[in-house]
């Protein structure tokens, strides 16, 4: 094993394209507070806040993106699956795709082997029971992988994840020792929309709620780099924050803008994903450091 590593090839993307991009949304909802705290279970303000997602967002956001004429890609918990069963379908229904999420969106980190296993197992359970769907594609909760997990998930049959933050172009993540690989579709916190609209009192890792201006400019600015760049720009939304209407309304804008670029490749994540595989790249590592290196 060495330390010594490099950085993923710019992809020679299809039809001409200069660089490609991907419209992405976790379908939360109460997941991640359930997974923090149970009993937050009991906070009816706080459940509704979240509910909000699927009930409203989903919707309102599955418009905007029929109006525009967008696929895109929507993670989603097998809880999420399990309790918000019809809002599911009809992300399934428009034509987008569904990916993993985990169950009740659990950290990943300090947990065993087995119990991540039991996090797969359950999420593609519900996935396969509410809505007939084999996912392609996995996202981590909160994007925090283990050393382990690409080999869980190549055993467990997915394509490809898109939790990592080590590149501007797609690879193939290698891992075991017998030449076997997941396509990494990378991802960053700059284009997540958490960082600008997560407000959940008593809740870590909450206390914004910019405008969705100042959010589209962002988003914008890292996607015209990345046009230039000929990288994949991938944007990752929780229906719970951009499903409220301004927000909708101001990602809806940015959804014409990209697809309007005819030097983009726009297209749901497991396309890309499919894409790279065909591309036959060598695969690279990210080794575990050694931190007495
Ligand atoms: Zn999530």
């Amino acid at each position: 094993m060495t330390d010594v590593l490099t950085s993923a090839d710019p992809i020679v993307w299809p039809n001409g394209k200069k660089a490609a991009a991907a419209f992405t949304f976790d379908v939360d909802a109460e997941t991640p507070l359930l997974a923090a705290d149970p009993s937050l279970a009991q906070r009816m303000g706080l459940i509704a806040h979240q509910a909000y997602g699927p009930l409203v967002g989903v919707p309102a956001i599955l418009k905007a993106m029929r109006e525009v004429g967008v696929r895109g890609s929507f993670f989603v918990p097998g809880y999420t699956a399990l309790r918000y069963a019809e809002q599911i379908r009809m992300i399934v229904a428009d034509g987008h795709e569904i990916g993993h999420h985990g169950h009740l969106h659990e950290p990943l980190a300090g947990v065993t082997e087995a119990q991540e296993r039991t996090f797969l197992e359950r999420g593609l359970d519900a996935l396969h029971k509410i809505c007939g769907v084999t996912p392609k594609g996995y996202r981590a909760p909160i994007w925090e992988l283990n050393w382990r997990t690409p080999a869980l998930l190549g055993e467990a049959g997915f394509l490809y994840d898109s939790s990592l933050m080590d590149a501007d172009y797609p690879y193939e993540l290698a891992y075991g020792d017998q030449g076997r690989s997941l396509v990494e579709l990378p991802i960053n916190w700059i284009l997540d929309d958490w960082q600008q609209f997560a407000y959940i009192p008593g809740f870590s890792g909450c206390g914004v709620i910019e405008t969705p201006a100042k959010a589209i400019a962002l988003f914008t600015a890292e996607f015209e780099a990345m046009r230039a760049n000929g990288g994949l720009w991938v944007l990752t939304c929780h229906p719970f924050l951009s499903g409220r209407p301004g927000r909708v309304a101001a990602l809806k804008g940015l959804m014409q803008h990209v697809a309007d670029c005819d030097d983009v490749w726009l297209a749901p994540l497991e396309e890309i994903a499919e894409y790279v595989r065909s591309q036959k790249l060598t695969p690279r590592t990210l080794n575990e450091p050694n931190p007495s290196l």
